[in-house]
């Protein structure tokens, strides 16, 4: 048996156990030290009450003959579906339920849609972003180009005709920069795949966080979108699921290449390849899309929204530049006096018992940058700005 190699051209991913070796060092030799911690990329809020009851009741019927389910269809149940459907109609996107797919997470659907792509595709993907998007390339042997983002594009690259790409990742609120596209610049990207007949696997994992109604909260409201792009949602930030897992990946019907629907290619590989949603968390799900489901995590997201524009708030007045904080639970710092992004790591943690992410862990242009979030508890937001103020002030 010879082993898939490719797996031995994949970085070590040392950013998170390294944060956690640096803070556990810190606190045996400051035991009075009050740490916190802005740098997780988890949610703190739990599932909200009409989700509980839901799944309550969803036990229930699993535990009586008569109302019983085995397997479930792979692509998720109906009703699901429906609500999903339900949910994009509402942006004026209209969907039939056959192009929703019900997955664990849109991390496995991050990886598992290359299954449907030839290794021979060329892939572009931002830099700086969310890992996930290069390890999974890079197990399967693609050729990889980056784009840059950068301070000078307020790291939202734009396609460069010069460049041609099969596959083209994007993530819009961006995971880590807290970045948005507008609907101008998503339809740069659009003409291009189009010209290109390449694919866009559109990240939209964050998508509710988008505030301003200017601003696409998905693909599909750019026209013709639907010929050229995947969308990939999750539950995980909309619901607090990180835990409990679900999210929906759409492949249009509108989606053909070389004759072929690739809608019916990720129907046969997901009916092959795995098994389906737990019925108890579907029906959890489904009741996120009801009007007290969508009502009451609104809420939540309002929290960690607040959150983000205290962080944003004190950066304004520090004078410290940076993007998301708006529309985004993410906050990406240019770190001051030209510190490198571990540098300002150790800086926080040692002055001011601070931990956040460095910039430099999300790919090379992240160097010099630092990653804040919005999903730390309010308590923990107002005090780390009180600390980061002072912090200036004395200075
Ligand atoms: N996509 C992005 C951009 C993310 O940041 C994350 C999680 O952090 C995911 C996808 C994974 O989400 P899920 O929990 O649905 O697998």
């Amino acid at each position: 048996m010879k082993i898939n190699e490719n797996y031995l051209q994949l970085q070590d991913s040392y950013l998170f156990s390294t944060i956690a070796k640096k803070v556990v060092d810190y606190t045996k030799a400051n035991k009075d030290a009050q740490v916190i911690r802005l740098g997780i990329g988890d949610v703190t809020r739990p599932l909200v009450p009409t989700v509980v009851k839901a799944m309550e009741k969803a036990v229930l019927e699993m535990g009586d003959a008569l109302t019983f389910k085995g397997y479930g269809e792979e692509q998720g149940y109906a009703f699901l579906r429906q609500a999903v459907a339900v949910y994009y109609a509402k942006k004026n996107i209209f969907l039939d339920k056959d192009e929703i797919f019900i997955s664990d997470g849109a991390k496995s659907d991050v990886g598992n849609l290359l299954d449907i792509m030839a290794k021979e595709n060329t892939v572009l993907i931002p830099n700086p972003v969310y890992p996930v998007y290069v390890d999974t390339n890079i197990m399967q042997g693609r050729k990889i180009q980056y784009m840059n983002g950068n301070a000078q594009n307020n790291f939202l690259p734009l396609p460069d005709e010069k460049v041609s790409a099969d596959i083209i990742y994007l993530c819009s609120p961006n995971n880590p920069t807290g970045a948005v596209y507008n609907k101008d610049q998503l339809k740069q990207w659009v003409d291009y795949a189009l010209a290109q007949e390449a694919i866009i696997l559109f990240d939209a994992a964050y998508e509710v966080f988008i505030g301003e109604d200017s601003l696409p909260s998905s693909i599909y409201q750019i026209p013709r979108a639907k010929e050229c792009a995947i969308e990939l949602c999750s539950l995980s930030k909309t619901a607090g699921f990180t835990g409990t897992r679900c999210g929906y990946t759409v492949v249009p019907k509108q989606l053909i290449r070389q004759g072929i629907q690739l809608n019916k290619l990720w129907l046969r590989r997901q009916t092959t390849k795995f098994n389906g949603v737990p019925y108890v968390v579907q029906r959890g799900a489904e009741a996120v899309f009801s009007a007290e489901g969508l009502e009451e995590c609104s809420e939540n997201i309002a929290y960690y929204m607040e959150n983000a524009s205290l962080i944003a708030q004190t950066l304004d007045e520090l004078g410290i530049w940076y993007t998301g904080g708006r529309n985004a639970p993410y906050i990406w710092l240019k770190c001051p006096d030209g510190m490198s992004s571990w540098e300002y790591f150790d800086y926080l943690l040692e002055n001011l018992s601070l931990v956040g992410t460095p910039g430099a862990g999300f790919g090379a242009n992240g160097e010099g940058y630092f990653r804040l979030t919005a999903f730390g508890k309010r308590e923990d937001v107002v005090e780390a700005m009180k600390r980061l103020k002072k912090s200036v002030d004395k200075k």
